[in-house]
């Protein structure tokens, strides 16, 4: 309810009221679809530009519900961190990871599987304990996960002591992490030293200006250089021309994931564009 003064909820526009009943239809919807397992998981190839190898696949969720349609992620997460379900779609991501890591290690198939994580997520004091507790019950690698937090993750982070010493226990346990939306703004480094981060992804928008102007395609190349020096894999986004692959190879950019190389897939579809 906006507050303008005057009655409040005559201030609600036709649009208002719309957003929040789909808000309120997508909070009941989801908890039943938590229940039911009725979200998916997307994989989508992240390829060394060296070896043509894929180090990585990132898992994406999607969420298609009878009731209230698709609710792309840019929607889902920020509903779901608000509300607390993001904790549930943790560990559905988690565990669906888990079991398909074990369903492609006993069939051959030796991936390395990156999530995406909120922070509030990892404000919960037992998130690494109960994190690694599932790892271990589906018997999986977590030399073979990686966790992916954005750079605003990485700036709060830097304030939370319970947070960096979960990152880092994680870290000891065999779980890398990467610093996601890298180059989105917010310029402090500091979290660069103080977490145990090993990769750095430049954000989807930066690579996407990177023909346009030639000062940006300076700046890319400094960031890539940057994060080199630093003995971080540094990772482009996003990459959908060829022309953007060339430079970023030009530039020694160690990978590159986008619709160039691979749109997010099922996992057998998956399966088979491997081959
Ligand atoms: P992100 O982590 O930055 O993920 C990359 C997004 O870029 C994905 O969008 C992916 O589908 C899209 N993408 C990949 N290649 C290309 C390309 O070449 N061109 C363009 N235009 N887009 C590309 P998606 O799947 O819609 O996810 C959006 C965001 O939602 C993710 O951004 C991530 O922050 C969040 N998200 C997705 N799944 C999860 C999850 O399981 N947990 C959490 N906490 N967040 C998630
Ligand atoms: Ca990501
Ligand atoms: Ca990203
Ligand atoms: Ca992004």
């Amino acid at each position: 309810v906006k507050d303008r003064g005057g009655s409040a909820i005559s201030m609600l526009t036709a649009d208002d009221h719309e957003q929040l009943n789909r808000k309120a239809q997508i909070e009941k919807r989801l908890i039943h679809a938590l229940d039911r397992r009725n979200l998916q998981l997307l994989y989508q190839p992240q390829v060394n530009l060296k070896t043509g190898a894929v180090e990585r696949v990132e898992a994406l969720v999607r969420w298609n519900d009878s009731e209230v349609g698709i609710v792309p992620p840019n929607e889902l997460i920020p509903i779901a961190e608000e509300n607390g379900m993001i904790h549930e779609i943790g560990l559905f991501v988690l565990e669906t990871v888990c079991a398909q890591l074990k369903d492609w290690n006993s069939r051959g198939l030796d991936l390395h599987v990156s999530i995406n994580s909120s922070i509030r997520e990892f404000r919960d004091k037992d998130m690494s304990t109960a994190l690694m507790k599932q790892v271990e019950l589906h018997g999986c690698d977590p030399r073979s996960l990686t966790i992916e937090i954005t750079e605003k993750f990485a700036l709060e982070a830097e304030a939370e002591r319970s947070i960096i010493r979960q990152m880092q226990q994680l870290h000891q346990q065999g779980i890398s992490f990467t610093l996601d939306d890298f180059g989105t703004g917010y310029a402090s480094f500091r979290y660069m030293l103080l977490l145990p981060i090993s990769s750095l992804k430049i954000d989807r928008t930066i690579i996407q200006s990177i023909t346009r102007q030639e000062k940006m395609q300076k700046m890319i190349n400094g960031m890539v250089q940057f994060g080199k020096s630093l003995d971080f894999q540094v990772t482009a986004e996003g990459v959908e021309t060829n022309e953007q692959l060339e430079l970023l190879r030009a530039m020694n950019c160690d990978s590159i994931q986008g619709y160039i190389i691979g749109h997010p897939m099922e996992a057998r579809e998956l399966e088979k564009w491997l081959k």
